[in-house]
Parts: C-alpha cells; sequence; structure tokens
C-alpha cells in the first residue's frame, strides 16, 4: 500500500470509527484524497462507510468504521498459573478469547507449546468465517527473543535457555507469522496504547501477579536494553536481609510485592485482603502500610531513574493502589517531579488484558506494515 494508505489503516486502526473529514485532518491531506482512500479501504474489505455528521457543526461527513475482521491477530499470554488468549481485531475490537486455567510453571517446552495451540485452536474455531487472521503473538513471562522464541530466563516456568520457539511452532503448525514477547512489556504497550498510558510520551509500567515485571515506554517504544533484560524489575534489590527470590539472589522487590506475598501478610486470599482493607478492618490496614511501604520504595528509585510523566500499575497492583496512594506519594515525596506533581500514579486501565493486547497490536501494526514499535 502506498504511503498514505498505510497510514489511513493506522489511523482507522487507532480511533476505531473516524470521519472521513477528520481522517483527512490526521494525514494532511484533500478531502477528495481521503475520499478516494476511504473508498479503497472500503474496496479492500477494511473499512464500512455510513452516512453520518462528524461533529463538526454544519460540515456533514461520512464515517468510516474499522471492520473487526479485516485483520485478525491471535494473541497468547502464557503466564504462570494459566494460558489466555484472545482474538483481536482491526480496530481494537475483542472478537473471542479462551482461558486454560492450567499451571505452566515446571512444564516441559512441547507441554507449553500444546497448552498455547490448544488455546489458540479455541479462539480461532469461535471466529466469524470471513475472519483474516494474519499473525499470532505469544506472550511469555520472562526475557524471550522475539522472533526465534529462545527463552533466556523464566524464572518463574523454571526454564533458562530453553529453545521454546521451535516446540511452539511445531504444535501450532502453521504457516502465519508468530512473535514472541516478555509479558511486561507488551503490556506496557498495551496500557500505551489503549490504556491508561494513552497519549503519555514517557510510561513506566509496573506489573505483576506472582512476579514483578515492567516496561518503560518512550516515544512509542518499549526500552529494551542492551540483551533485552531490561524491566526486570521484580528483581531489584531492595531488602538485603530479606527473603530468598527464584532468582537466586534476597530481598528482590517481587518478594516483598508479589501478590502471594502480600496475600501471605494477611494469611489468606489476596482479593480478600483488599475487600478487608476497603471496610477498614486494622489487620488488613496494617498489612496496606507495610506493602505500600516497599511498593512505594521501588517505585521511587525507578522514577528517579526514567522520569516517566505517568507510571501505570497493572495486574494485581492495580486495585492495590487505591488502599495504599498515600503511603506511596509519602515514599515518593523526596522526588523534586513527584513533589511538583509531574508524575501521575494511576492504575492500569486493561486489567489482566494488558499484554494480550499489547500483543494484538504489535502484530496489527506489523501486518499493516508500519515499523513495530517493539
Ligand atoms: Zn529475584
Amino acid at each position: 500500500m502506498s504511503g498514505a494508505r498505510t497510514r489511513a489503516l493506522v489511523v482507522l486502526h487507532e480511533s476505531g470509527t473516524i470521519s472521513r473529514s477528520d481522517l483527512g485532518s490526521a494525514l494532511g491531506i484533500t478531502r477528495s484524497t481521503a475520499a478516494a482512500i476511504a473508498a479503497e479501504l472500503c474496496r479492500a474489505g477494511y473499512a464500512e462507510e455510513s452516512g453520518g455528521r462528524s461533529g463538526h457543526v454544519g460540515r456533514p461527513s461520512l464515517t468510516l468504521r474499522a471492520q473487526p475482521t479485516s485483520i485478525v491477530v491471535l494473541s497468547v499470554d502464557m503466564r504462570v498459573d494459566s494460558c489466555h488468549a484472545l482474538a483481536y481485531g482491526f480496530g481494537g475490537a475483542h472478537l473471542a478469547r479462551e482461558v486454560i486455567d492450567r499451571e505452566m510453571a515446571g512444564m516441559s517446552p512441547d507441554e507449553a507449546g500444546a497448552t498455547v495451540a490448544r488455546a489458540l485452536e479455541a479462539v480461532q474455531s469461535a471466529l466469524p468465517a470471513q475472519s483474516r487472521v494474519a499473525a499470532i503473538s505469544i506472550s511469555v513471562p520472562g526475557i524471550v527473543d522475539a522472533y526465534t522464541g529462545f527463552v533466556s530466563y523464566a524464572p518463574h516456568l523454571g526454564w533458562r535457555d530453553v529453545e521454546w520457539g521451535a516446540a511452539v511452532l511445531t504444535a501450532l503448525g502453521t504457516p502465519l507469522p508468530v512473535s514472541f514477547g516478555n509479558d511486561a512489556n507488551l503490556g506496557a504497550l498495551g496500557e500505551h496504547l489503549r490504556g491508561a498510558g494513552r497519549g503519555v510520551e514517557a510510561m513506566l509500567y509496573v506489573s505483576g501477579g506472582i512476579g514483578i515485571g515492567g516496561g518503560y515506554v518512550e516515544r512509542g517504544r518499549v526500552r529494551m536494553g542492551g540483551a533485552g533484560f531490561a524491566g526486570e524489575i521484580g528483581h531489584m534489590p531492595i531488602d538485603p536481609d530479606g527473603e530468598p527470590c527464584p532468582c537466586a539472589a534476597r530481598g528482590c522487590w517481587e518478594t516483598l510485592i508479589g501478590r502471594d506475598v502480600i496475600a501471605s501478610r494477611w494469611n489468606g486470599d489476596y482479593d480478600d485482603l483488599l475487600e478487608a482493607a476497603r471496610r477498614g478492618d486494622e489487620e488488613a490496614l496494617e498489612v496496606m502500610n507495610v506493602t505500600g511501604h516497599w511498593l512505594g520504595l521501588g517505585l521511587r528509585g525507578l522514577i528517579a531513574i526514567t522520569d516517566p510523566a505517568r507510571v501505570v500499575l497493572g495486574g494485581h497492583l492495580a486495585p492495590l493502589l487505591p488502599l495504599v496512594v498515600a503511603q506511596v506519594h509519602a515514599e515518593c515525596a523526596s522526588l523534586p517531579q513527584v513533589r511538583a506533581g509531574r508524575v501521575d500514579i494511576v492504575a492500569g486501565a486493561l486489567g489482566q488484558d494488558a499484554a494480550l493486547i499489547g500483543g494484538g497490536e504489535v502484530q496489527i501494526m506489523a501486518t499493516i506494515g508500519s515499523v513495530s514499535p517493539i
């Protein structure tokens, strides 16, 4: 496709629905060129056009709507305790999903590949017949090569230097392009493009479940570091006298703010703990004090290094934030940008879907032909 048509697809994907005149303004092209491109996108099946007004008084304009099944990406998020799949359509549509509740930790690469394949088959078979499935994205709770699927390190799966890509591709048996990504990096991208970090130039994402991961997005790109290990913030040393970590060190951040660790301070279920804290249960509030201190301490270091305009907390940290926001701000108050109110600390908007959506975005953008941001 020509440059203008490719950019039109990107704009349509990002907005979902856009008036023909707004599309023209976004691309800096004339109304007649916008009309020609819109007609072409409709003919090619990427969009539908309907009569309507753009919202600008007195300027009637046809509305262009992304056709979700015209580009479909199958996105998988392999977690430590389950495997999730989402069929993600052009324009950001969620077309089908599947969850396999199965412990992935300790699984052999072949077994994990077969589980991923099963989740993908389930979402693919639920799609409308006209769906054009273009690519597959697989999110991994560890350090993985985007193209080969080689997993250098995934402590919660118990994998180190595992040639996983070949096992997955054998299980999938598909000619479709497959890309891999770290769950926190893809989650950061998801929140940046579709969630709480939309429109923010410098965004730090901190997420977790059993472990803690992060991603730093600056000007639309996730920072990967020299060897792709950037964002392994769960293993920042926080408490030298702390508990042992699966990485073999002691007192890492995730040994202090991982979901199960927080729950163990209360001797019960994580969701019940948050509910008790919301009710004002004294014991639960004391756990919030301790947890808010450790969360804030780690964030202080990360904010000092990366200077984000917004910090987005995902996974189990999103519902925790309102209960510890005072402690977190108190810990971070020594930083000038926090004191000046130049850093928002907010809960993620995508919940547990952030990595699925981030992976879907990577492959939809790759399919459209723009440069992959990760
Ligand atoms: Zn560690």
